[in-house]
């Protein structure tokens, strides 16, 4: 049987020993006799599940003691106003605008807040000089999206904000590397890229911006509320909490971000040379802030995108299409996806430009 390589950009693949052991234990929890989808989340098995999920995240990232770890619903769209809700105290806030997600975020944002948009790239190809960012002195934050998903645009440095929070939307790169995050106020990551399955997003906050909510903020959105509430104003999404703490431990035991960056830098460098040494194929992604996790293509006549893609999954190459509103390919390699399947690819794109 062909080995299954899938690239969806997410929800995305999981690491197959995760799913394996999700699998023995689905219908007995360390013998509880029941299933982690069947406790309650006030219970001491489902207390000590979250409990070393947010050791084993706060291990991963070196979380300083300063920062609060949530583990919260509704993605990362959902933070899109939260953020604002949370943080916004009257003030307004700086957004840059380097791709898909980050354009959405100001318009999520601007609903709530006054917003200033600082930078915007055009097309959603490089990150701005961070010279050229006209940041406001006296913003509440500033709100960026360090891996554009859709347009595989991954920022390669940090603008200097001054004393103003850096916000970060990580959602498909994070764990993907080591990030010094005393250098952020707030990280946020919908958890269906690398962390677990959808409907679980992390929020890494710093302790004095949990006093700065609007009064209005309801409760399920009220960072402080949940942070004194240990995520569970109401219930949280345990069986994906369990899931994340499955693929937290499956990484430690890889060596960490530091061990999976440097298969990530291996996995990127292939399927970017490659499409480097040909002009079958072309990424127009500036090379300093071309994405290690989300590898946008296209083949340079169109009329044969229809035949790649089915071909590729006969060689069981799937979820290669690539998002609605760029087009062409994309190539999703997030850390669960091995060395062997961005080889897989690079054969199979090899074969079909011969072939065409
Ligand atoms: C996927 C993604 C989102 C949206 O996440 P939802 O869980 O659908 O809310 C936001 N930002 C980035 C960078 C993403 O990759």
């Amino acid at each position: 049987m062909t080995s299954i390589y899938n690239f969806s950009a997410g929800p995305a693949v999981l690491p197959q020993a995760v799913l394996k052991r999700a699998q023995a234990e689905m219908l007995d929890w360390h013998g509880s006799g029941i299933s982690v989808m069947e406790m309650s989340h006030r219970g001491k098995e489902f207390l000590s599940i979250l409990a070393k999920a947010e050791a084993d995240f706060r291990a991963l990232l070196t979380i300083p003691d300063n920062y609060k770890v949530l583990f919260l619903q509704g993605g990362a769209v959902a933070e899109n106003v939260m953020i604002p809700m949370n943080l916004l105290n009257g003030k307004s806030a700086d957004y840059a605008i380097t791709g898909s997600w980050s354009k959405r975020s100001v318009k999520e944002a601007m609903a709530i807040g006054s917003i200033n948009v600082v930078a915007q790239s055009e097309p959603f190809t490089y990150v701005p000089d961070f010279a050229d960012w006209t940041l406001s002195e006296d913003a509440a934050y500033l709100h960026i999206c360090t891996n554009e998903t859709v347009n595989g645009v991954e920022f390669d440095g940090l603008p200097d904000a001054g004393g103003v929070p850096i916000v970060a939307d990580m959602s498909s790169h994070i764990l993907s590397k080591p990030v010094d995050v005393s250098k952020y106020g707030v990280i946020y990551a919908g958890a269906q890229k690398n962390i677990g399955p959808a409907g679980l997003c992390l929020v890494i906050v710093r302790d004095d911006l949990l006093e700065q909510a609007s009064a209005t903020t309801p409760c399920v959105f009220h960072w402080k509320q949940q942070a004194e509430n240990d995520s569970m104003v109401n219930t949280p999404p345990t069986y994906g909490i369990y899931m994340a703490g499955l693929v937290f431990e499956w990484l430690l035991e890889r060596g960490g971000v530091a061990a999976i960056e440097q298969e990530n830098i291996a996995k990127a460098a292939l399927i970017y040379n490659y499409i480097d040494s040909t002009d079958f194929y072309i990424n127009e992604v500036a090379e300093q802030n071309r994405s290690r996790m989300n590898v946008p293509f296209f083949l340079k006549d169109e009329a044969f995108n229809a035949a790649f893609l089915a071909d590729a999954e006969k060689h069981g190459l799937l979820q290669l299409k690539g998002h609605r509103s760029v087009g062409g390919m994309r190539a999703s390699i997030y850390n669960a996806m091995p060395l062997a399947g961005a080889q897989a690819l690079v054969d199979y794109m090899k074969l079909f430009e011969k072939s065409h």
